[in-house]
């Protein structure tokens, strides 16, 4: 049967073909037409919470090769429990399925774009701005918080992190720290978000501009799905939910997190094999090599030297490594000024 009146009420949530009643989990997609290129169908859990309450979006797979984030949202949405919830989640684990089956890392490989920079997407752009506008109207628009997670990709050992945006307006910014410091991870960068973006953005930046807190959470490296990865992402989003009192229990807050104010990204300035010495966690002190690039011969031509003193957030993986990519992401410490006070 197609239509019979009143049965919709209000605490419905639909998401693409997803529809969950009040205490009930419903599985479907949003559904993203051919344009240019192919279409594409994106799976979506909503689990609709038997108590009312906020509504949670969960977002991996932007990227389709960072595994550890897109199994921890896969398990978090099978163990979600609706009847100890109140408010709803809206989980999306994988944005960029054409990255995950062809093993493509950080690009959607149908365009060739970064499905985490277009936000708000284009009804009649390429696959990765279609994709981007039903994400924004599906999932951004329904919500009232949002957590993003990410992690090291195929080529990156990563360090786990997360970001707190600071915006200048309240009580965003006291919510979005409040989250942050909830999902517990003990390194945060802090994104400077309070001049107007200008062009498209990333998935959480758009949800920060239309007023929405947002979490970034990384963990995970280089082509893994650790269970200590996964157990960390998935218990920082119950610990978020608990600090929205979406479920029942006390969130404790990461007391002594280290706030890193600037990120510097070293590239590569030859093509080659790459060799890093030094890990990530590490800190380094600026022009401390940390890594070095040979020739396909084995004969040294290029020292990776950090840019700035800080710590190491990620460092390439792989001996692949070509011009222009990225060796290492190192985080500066934050001064006392751009640290948040609680
Ligand atoms: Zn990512």
């Amino acid at each position: 049967m197609l239509v019979f009146s009143g049965a919709i009420r209000a605490a419905d949530v639909s998401v693409g073909t997803a529809t969950a009643r009040p205490g009930q989990k419903a599985t479907g997609f949003i559904q993203v037409p051919a344009g240019v290129d192919p279409a594409v169908n994106i799976a979506v859990i909503v689990v609709n919470g038997a108590k009312p309450g906020p509504t949670l979006a969960l977002v991996s797979g932007s990227h389709g090769t960072e595994y550890a984030s897109i199994v921890a949202l896969q398990k978090l949405a099978r163990s979600a429990d609706p009847s100890e919830l109140s408010g709803a989640l809206i989980i999306v684990p994988l944005v960029n399925p054409a990255s995950f089956v062809q093993k493509v890392p950080h690009l959607n490989p149908v365009d060739g774009k970064n499905m985490n920079r277009f936000y708000p997407g284009k009804l009649d752009g390429t696959q990765t701005e279609r994709v981007s506008w039903a994400i924004g109207k599906q999932v951004v628009e329904k919500c009232d918080y949002l957590i993003d997670l990410h992690g090291g990709d195929l080529d990156e050992n990563l360090r786990r992190y997360s970001y707190w945006a600071k915006t200048g307006k309240e009580p965003l910014d006291s919510t979005s720290r409040a989250m942050v410091l909830a999902f517990g991870l003990d390194h945060i960068i802090i994104q400077d978000n309070t001049a107007p973006a200008r062009g498209a953005v990333s998935l959480s930046r758009f949800a920060v501009d239309m007023g929405k807190p947002a979490v970034i959470a990384e963990a995970g490296h280089a082509g893994t799905a650790n269970l200590e990865d996964v157990d960390v992402l998935i218990h920082g989003s119950d610990n978020v939910m608990r600090h929205l009192k979406m479920l029942p229990g006390k969130a404790v807050p990461v007391e002594h997190p280290l706030w890193i104010g600037r990120l510097s990204v070293l590239t590569s300035e030859h093509d080659g094999v790459f060799y890093p010495v030094a890990r990530p966690e590490a800190y380094v002190r600026q022009g401390m090599r940390i890594g070095y690039v040979t020739d396909y011969f084995g004969n040294p031509i290029w020292d990776a030297l950090a840019p700035v003193s800080g710590v190491i957030v990620y460092i390439g993986a792989v001996p692949s490594m070509k011009k222009g990519d990225t060796v290492a992401s190192i985080g500066e410490l934050a001064d006392a000024a751009q640290i948040p006070q609680r």
